[in-house]
């Protein structure tokens, strides 16, 4: 691999240098070819034999320089202090195939000086869910952290019950949080200007040569932070715990915890079990993004050229720039262009949905057997059971609105909708009974289902035959909700 361990250059204050803990008798999880392949780590005979072994935390390979980074947040709506890498480290940065940066980060490996209360563990239920949920987004096309493998142990943690302690080796372009710099300007306010240099220079070189650097690397943070926000709503992802900590000044998505893909629509729908009032709830997501930004922005006053004025500027395009680009991924999942009438149908859809608790993934993707009279058996059937689960007196207005829809689609090329169609409404998301269902068996020493599903997300806009129902059926409408909470 192409070490470059450049945040381990970085002031002393920043981290703390360590090796990990390791866990007791490692075992193979799971591991990802794609992600080993694409950083050189495949290539390397001593890393793929030995990989159970360093992702339990037994050995440190020749080129990593472990470390515990510091950073602080804003969890909950509240001013929470130093957090810090309490159970994970960053364990090598490499230059992968595209010659872009990604971070090795092993989480749950011990104790740091960070680890406040905690036990600087993590349980295999948690790794399992941070596992596939990393390699469903990478194949849903949306930024976020991957992992490389994750391996269970005998080591005994202990949540509300005891559970087996795990690891997993986090693969992300960046761990660098906004809650990095609320740490530097409470507790070293005079790295800031050189901890954002590195902020530019590594991940937004191209900012260099804007009037304002600095500027520019903060509109395209808030751009790209919009941007991500926009790919959840539309692919229906509640991240649970949207606090400062949480998010990468790269608009990658990062720390999968109770997390959730919604299943039958209601905007209001809060995942995480934890959450009581329901600030990141599915609907709260683009303001929240814009919440973070905006606690997190005033920060950088102390450097030159930055005023409340000039953020100001920064941060106004962040509204606009989350609606253009959920309102295009909304029509390209209707197919249609993106138009004042496109959006007119693609509300109303969505209130169907939401006033009759549609599920959100398979509606969508029924639509392919309105479009393609023979398409799949799948989305016949998904159709099939759209129009069973309508009340009677929701059954004209679906008419209605079928036929307008159909009407403006015989205004298009056949083929552009239905590519679009295929390409936008994943068949398979994954739904928390199914993670739910690789967890339990993984917990009895079988993994085969944690393959069976990484499988099936590896190709998720595709109708595959590994699949069961159960992977694209979602919870009865009364049913009680999968208690998720923070507990990880
Ligand atoms: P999270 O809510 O998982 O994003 O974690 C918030 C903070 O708590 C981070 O600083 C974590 O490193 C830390 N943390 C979470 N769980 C543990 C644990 N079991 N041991 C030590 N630190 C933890
Ligand atoms: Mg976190």
């Amino acid at each position: 691999m192409r070490y470059q361990n450049s945040y381990a250059q970085l002031d002393p204050r920043l981290y703390h240098k360590q090796p990990p803990s390791a866990l007791n008798n490692p075992r193979a999880g799971h591991f990802n070819s794609q992600v080993a392949e694409q950083l050189g780590w495949s290539t390397d005979q001593e890393l793929m034999e030995r990989w159970v072994e360093i992702v339990g935390g037994e050995y440190v390979p020749e080129g990593f320089e472990p470390l515990a980074m510091a950073y602080a947040g804003h969890q909950f709506g509240q001013w929470a202090g130093q957090l810090g890498d309490g159970r994970g480290l960053l364990m090598a940065q490499v230059l992968d195939n595209n010659d872009t940066l990604q971070d090795l980060h092993l989480k749950g490996i011990g104790l740091t000086p960070y680890s406040r209360m905690g036990d600087g563990r993590a349980v295999l239920r948690s790794t399992i869910r941070e596992y596939l949920c990393g390699h469903a987004f990478a194949q849903l096309g949306i930024p976020a952290s991957n992992a490389l493998g994750f391996v269970v142990s005998d080591t005994p943690v202990r949540r509300e019950t005891m559970e087996a302690g795990a690891a997993l080796m986090r693969v992300a372009d960046s761990h660098i949080r906004l809650g990095h710099v609320e740490w530097i300007a409470s507790f070293a306010p005079d790295l800031l200007g050189e901890f954002t240099d590195y902020m530019i220079d590594t991940y937004y070189p191209e900012c260099r040569d804007a009037e304002q650097p600095v500027l520019a690397f903060l509109s395209t943070v808030i751009e790209r932070t919009a941007r991500m926000i926009a790919d959840w709503q539309l692919i229906g992802f509640a991240h649970g715990v949207m606090n400062t900590d949480n998010l990468s000044i790269t608009g990658s998505t990062l720390d999968f915890g109770p997390f959730g893909f919604m299943e039958r629509f209601n905007p209001a729908w809060i995942n995480n079990h934890s959450d009581h009032t329901g600030r990141y709830a599915y609907q709260n997501q683009p303001a929240i993004g814009y919440w973070n930004l905006n606690v997190w922005l005033p920060h950088f006053m102390r450097l030159e050229g930055v005023t409340r004025e000039t953020l100001a500027d920064c941060l106004a395009p962040y509204e606009t720039t989350f609606m253009q680009h959920y309102q295009q991924g909304l029509c390209r999942k209707l197919g249609l262009p993106h138009e004042q009438d496109s959006l007119v149908l693609a509300f109303e859809w969505l209130s169907l949905l939401e006033d009759n608790l549609l599920d959100y993934t398979n509606s969508f993707r029924a639509l392919l057997g309105l479009v393609v009279p023979d398409t799949h058996p799948h989305e016949k059937q998904l159709l099939a059971t759209l129009s069973h689960e309508l009340p009677p007196e929701a059954l004209a207005v679906w008419q209605d609105w079928r036929q307008r829809y159909l009407n403006r689609l015989a205004t298009l090329a056949t083929d552009e909708v239905i590519e679009s169609l295929k390409n936008n409404n994943p068949v398979y998301v994954l739904r928390n009974e199914m993670a739910q269902r690789a967890i339990t068996a993984a917990q009895q020493g079988q993994f085969d289902e944690v393959a069976r599903v990484y499988d099936l997300l590896s190709r998720p806009y595709e109708v595959q035959d590994i699949a069961t129902d159960l992977d694209t059926t979602p919870p009865a409408p009364d049913a009680p909700q999968l208690p998720i909470s923070c507990s990880s």
